[in-house]
C-alpha cells in the first residue's frame, strides 16, 4: 500500500515508522525540510534502538528505511497515496483545511484518516466533499510501542472506509477497537474518568496519592496509577480535556479544585518537576506538599 503521513512530529514519525515496518511505502510530509529531516532521524534512531534490543533486525530496519521518503510538497506526498493519515497539530481549522487540500490532490478513492486525539471526526470529515472516505485513526504515543489504535467512526464514514481502516490497522500489527465519534472516544473518556475520581479522593483525604496509585497498580494490574499518570501526561493537558468533556458530557467531568490549583501554580507534573508528586530526573521523589515545604 502507498501511504502518506502528514506531519513528521511526535505522532507522524511514529505512524510512518510502523507503516513502513509493515511493508508499505510511506511518504512523510511536513511544512519545513528541517521538520521532515528531524522526523526521519527520529525513525532511524528508534530503529537503531530496536536493533540494539533485538526487536528488529538490521535487514528489516534497512528495508523499512528504503520504503520511507520525506517531502514538504503536499501534492507529491498524496497524489499516489491509497491512505493519507494526518498528524498535524490539534487545531480543528487546520485539520479541516488539511482534509480539503488532500481531497483536492489525492486520488478519488484515497482514504483520509485523522489522528486527532480529541476533536470531532464528524466535524473534520465535513471539510471533504466525499466525506464517507474520512475516518479517525487514534494512535498512542510512542506509536512503535503502543498496541492500541482506536478506529473512530464519524457520522459520514462509509462501510468501505471502515473495512479499509480495519485492514490497515491489522496490517501494521496493532489491535483496533471501534468507537463511534463521541467526546474522548473510549480511551480518554475512561482514562480521564479514573484520573478525576482519584484526584477527588486526594482532595477529600481518602488516601495518600501513593496509596491510591498502589491500589490500581497492585489491585488492578494497571502499569501506572491514575495520579502518577496525570503527572506524566501533564496536569494542564488533563485539565483541558476535562473542561472539554464537562462541556460535552456533563458535570461528572467537572475539574476538581485541586487540579485547577496545581495548574494555576504552574505545577504541571513531571515536565515541571512537580504536580501531585515531586519529580527529579524523571523519577518520583516524594508527594507534593510533603517535601521541602
Ligand atoms: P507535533 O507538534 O509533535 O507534530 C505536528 C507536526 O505537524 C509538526 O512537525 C508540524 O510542523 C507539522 N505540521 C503543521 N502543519 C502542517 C501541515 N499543514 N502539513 C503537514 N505537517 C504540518 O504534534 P503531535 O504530538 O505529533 O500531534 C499530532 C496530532 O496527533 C494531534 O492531532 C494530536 O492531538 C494527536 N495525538 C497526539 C498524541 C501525543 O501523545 N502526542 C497522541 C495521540 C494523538
Amino acid at each position: 500500500m502507498r501511504v502518506a503521513v502528514l506531519g513528521a512530529g511526535t505522532m507522524g514519525h511514529g505512524i510512518a515508522q510502523v507503516t513502513a515496518m509493515a511493508g508499505h511505502d510511506v511518504v512523510v510530509r511536513d511544512i519545513e525540510t528541517e521538520y521532515v529531516e528531524d522526523g526521519l532521524e527520529s525513525i532511524e534512531s528508534n530503529l537503531e534502538g530496536g536493533i540494539e534490543r533485538e526487536k528488529v533486525t538490521r535487514e528489516e530496519a534497512d528495508a523499512a528505511l528504503e520504503r520511507l521518503s520525506g517531502t514538504t510538497d503536499l501534492v507529491e506526498a498524496v497524489e499516489d497515496a491509497e491512505l493519507v493519515v494526518e498528524a498535524v497539530p490539534e487545531d480543528v481549522d487546520l485539520k479541516k483545511e488539511t482534509v480539503a487540500d488532500v481531497e483536492e490532490h489525492a486520488d478519488d478513492e484515497a482514504i483520509i484518516a485523522t489522528n486527532t486525539s480529541s476533536l470531532s471526526i464528524t466535524e473534520i470529515a465535513s471539510a471533504a466533499e466525499h466525506d464517507g472516505r474520512v475516518v479517525g485513526l487514534h494512535f498512542f504515543n510512542p506509536v512503535h510501542i503502543m498496541q492500541l489504535v482506536e478506529i473512530v467512526v464519524a457520522e459520514q464514514t462509509s462501510e468501505e472506509t471502515l473495512e479499509f481502516a480495519r485492514e490497515y490497522v491489522e496490517s501494521i500489527e496493532k489491535t483496533p477497537v471501534e468507537v463511534s465519534d463521541s467526546p474522548g472516544f473510549a480511551s480518554s473518556r475512561l482514562g480521564v474518568a479514573l484520573g478525576v475520581e482519584a484526584i477527588r479522593m486526594v482532595e477529600e483525604g481518602v488516601a495518600d496519592p501513593r496509596d491510591i496509585d498502589a491500589a490500581m497498580e497492585l489491585g488492578y494490574n494497571h502499569p501506572m496509577g491514575p495520579i502518577e499518570l496525570g503527572d506524566v501526561v501533564g496536569l494542564d493537558v488533563r485539565l483541558d480535556i476535562l473542561e472539554y468533556l464537562r462541556e460535552e458530557l456533563g458535570e461528572r467531568f467537572r475539574p476538581p479544585q485541586a487540579l485547577k490549583r496545581k495548574v494555576r501554580a504552574g505545577k504541571l507534573g513531571k515536565k515541571t518537576g512537580e504536580g501531585f508528586y515531586v519529580w527529579e530526573d524523571g523519577e518520583i521523589v516524594g508527594v507534593s506538599g510533603e517535601v521541602a515545604e
